[in-house]
Parts: structure tokens; sequence; C-alpha cells
């Protein structure tokens, strides 16, 4: 049986995120959610890990990760 490809989600760096809400409005999936204009927050189980929301943010705290 072939492998199983992993599945890659946006991961934030709440760290670096200043809530711009860049990412929010890039996503077609409506994933991202901004608080409170402070940081944002992935709902993993509505990402489909297409990326957009890493390329659009300004501070570069967005990546994929994989999970199992
Ligand atoms: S990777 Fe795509 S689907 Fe997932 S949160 Fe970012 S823009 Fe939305
Ligand atoms: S685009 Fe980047 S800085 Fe802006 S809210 Fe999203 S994660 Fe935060």
């Amino acid at each position: 049986m072939a492998p199983v490809a992993p599945v890659r989600v946006a991961n934030v760096n709440k760290d670096k995120c200043v809530g711009c809400g860049a990412c929010m409005k890039a996503c077609t999936r409506n994933a991202v959610t901004v608080w409170m204009g402070k940081f944002s927050a992935v709902n993993e189980a509505a990402c489909i890990g297409c990326g957009r929301c890493t390329r659009v943010c300004p501070r570069g705290c967005i990546q994929l990760k994989e999970v199992k």
C-alpha cells in the first residue's frame, strides 16, 4: 500500500503576530480567526494547507507544519 502523504496545516507564531488580519482575509476556508486584533489562530480541522496565509503575512509568522 502506498504511504499516505503528510497533511499540512498553518501554524501561527503568536509572539510575532500583530493581528493585522491579512491571513484571515486570504483564507478561502475561513480557517483563520484574529482574536481581539492581537493574534490569529488556525482551525486545523478547516485548514487545507494551501499556504495562502503564509504568503500574505507581513510578519512572516505563519508556516505550514505537518500533522500526523
Ligand atoms: S493554509 Fe490555506 S486553508 Fe490553511 S489557514 Fe492558511 S489560507 Fe487557510
Ligand atoms: S497576517 Fe500575520 S501578522 Fe497579520 S494577523 Fe495573520 S498571522 Fe498575524
